[in-house]
């Protein structure tokens, strides 16, 4: 049996990362199997469904490359489909009409709290004659659900769940106007679409039973069901807006990357062996429901952040600064030069190793962009050496000569120069840092003149001593 999985996100808001994740989920079990990944927007909902909410389905997906296979089912558009089935059932006595009024169910629902019953509707039009139906109501349609016994969800990572029948209702499948419900167009689609594996939030387990009773009434196959826990907040406490940045492009304004964003929510909730970094390729040759967690994942911004930066650090030079090119075009700056993109691409892993994030570049890397440095700033006068300025002017004449311009020949030059001028490098460092930075921190020295070249690095040494002879 081919594998078919499938997302069916509801336009109804961002694409929060649990959906994600569970997009995410259905693409790697898809691809772990050479199955197929397929995408329905649940746009039923129409007072809550929106054309921002479904760009930012595929603005999100695009962004994870998460790609699905096949057309894109749009729900409601289906719902002539769903409609039928419903008649289908209701013509071979599996379904009804019921006439509650939404007055009649409410006081249905008081009363059974009152008895310390759950409030489900009593099937009170479930074997009433069509005689009796008032005149002035539109009945709803809803599904004759078994009674007795229990639903069983052989489900691949909760393991079997029973529910017992009496706690289920007799769900509607029509509404009084004629449109299907969520719990009817789910299952058709499904079926119609040959999906066979349904991946999801564990929060659709009692959906499960609900949709798994109206698929054998239809005689149709069950898919195989892996209800997945749902992610927690740092508090361990339930996913919510009070914990801030639930939006998947939420975070790619974070500064954190697709390939990152795929390891870290394939790492919420599963897991193979001891790999902690890997892309959603890696994953997809590993992932199976043995590797999914039972107990709930918790968001965790240390670990994303490691993860974010161990991905920033294990791409090609020219995919990193595109990544950091789209940064500074959303934040409206000014795109970079040839040469910036250069002494970017250089110092790639030396500005990776102290970043987490692709926003952090501008500031740790802000030396290579700028043409001059500001070293008159108060808080980096305490650095400065004045001992060693004819030292570093010395240096800075000997730029040209050391051939070729790399990190071992500039660390061997400056050793010499400074040993000439009987110092050692350690006092030097520091002053040299702020001269060609204008920072308290930054990569080995050593790096930092080799990404400016010798031109720029004796200007600026030149320069900057100059400004702060001055300054005396
Ligand atoms: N549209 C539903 C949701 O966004 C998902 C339905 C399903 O996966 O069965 O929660």
């Amino acid at each position: 049996m081919d594998v078919i999985t499938r997302f069916a996100p509801s336009p109804t808001g961002i694409l929060h990362i649990g959906n994600a994740r569970t997009g995410l989920f259905n693409w790697l079990y898809a691809r772990a199997n050479g199955g197929k990944f397929l995408l329905r927007i649940e746009d039923t909902d129409k007072a809550r469904s929106t054309h921002e909410a479904i760009q930012a389905i595929h603005d999100g997906l695009s962004w994870l490359g998460i790609d699905h296979d096949d057309e894109i089912v749009m729900q409601s558009q289906r719902a002539d489909r769903h409609r039928q089935v419903a008649l289908q059932l209701l013509a071979e006595g599996k379904a009804y009409h019921c006439y509650c009024s939404p007055q009649e169910l409410e006081e249905m629902k008081e009363a059974a709290r009152a008895r310390n019953e759950p409030a489900i509707y009593d099937g009170r039009w479930r074997d009433r004659s069509a005689d009796e139906a008032p005149s002035d109501v539109l009945p709803v349609v809803r599904f004759k659900a078994p009674r007795d016994g229990e639903t069983i969800i052989d489900d691949q990572v909760q393991g079997k769940v029973r529910i017992p029948n009496n706690s289920l209702d007799d769900m509607v499948m029509l509404r009084a106007d004629g449109s299907p419900t969520y719990m009817l167009s789910v299952v058709v689609d499904d079926h119609d679409m040959g999906v066979n594996t349904i991946i999801r939030g564990d929060d659709h387990l009692i959906n499960a039973a609900r949709q798994s009773q109206l698929i054998l009434a239809l005689g149709w196959p069950l898919p195989r069901y892996a209800h997945i826990p749902l992610i927690h907040g740092p508090d361990g406490k339930k996913l919510s807006k009070r914990h801030g940045s639930q939006g998947v492009m939420e975070y790619a304004k974070m500064g954190y990357v697709p390939d990152a964003m795929n390891n870290y929510l394939a790492r919420l909730g599963w897991s193979f062996g001891d790999e902690e970094i890997f892309t959603k390729e890696e994953a997809a040759q590993h992932f199976s429901f043995a590797g999914i967690n039972k107990a709930p994942a918790r968001l965790d911004f240390d670990k994303l952040n490691h993860v974010n930066q161990q991905h920033l650090m294990r791409m090609p030079a020219e995919k990193f600064v595109a990544l950091y090119e789209v940064h500074r075009q959303t934040e409206g700056m000014p795109s970079l030069d040839e040469e910036q993109r250069h002494r970017l691409m250089f110092s790639h892993q030396a500005i990776a190793e102290r970043i987490s994030k692709i926003t952090e570049v501008t500031h740790q890397a802000s030396y290579m962009f700028t043409q001059s440095v500001d070293v008159e700033n108060d808080e980096l006068q305490g650095l400065i050496n004045r001992d060693a300025f004819p030292a570093i002017a010395n240096l800075a004449d000997h730029m040209s000569s050391i051939i070729p311009f790399d990190e071992p020949n500039i660390m061997a030059e400056a050793k010499k120069v400074m040993t000439d001028h009987d110092l050692k490098l350690g006092k030097v460092g520091p002053t040299l840092r702020v001269l060609l930075t204008g920072q308290k921190t930054s990569p080995s020295i050593f790096q930092v003149i080799a990404c400016l070249g010798a031109d720029i690095t004796a200007s600026r040494l030149k320069l900057g001593l100059a400004k702060l002879s001055s300054l005396a």
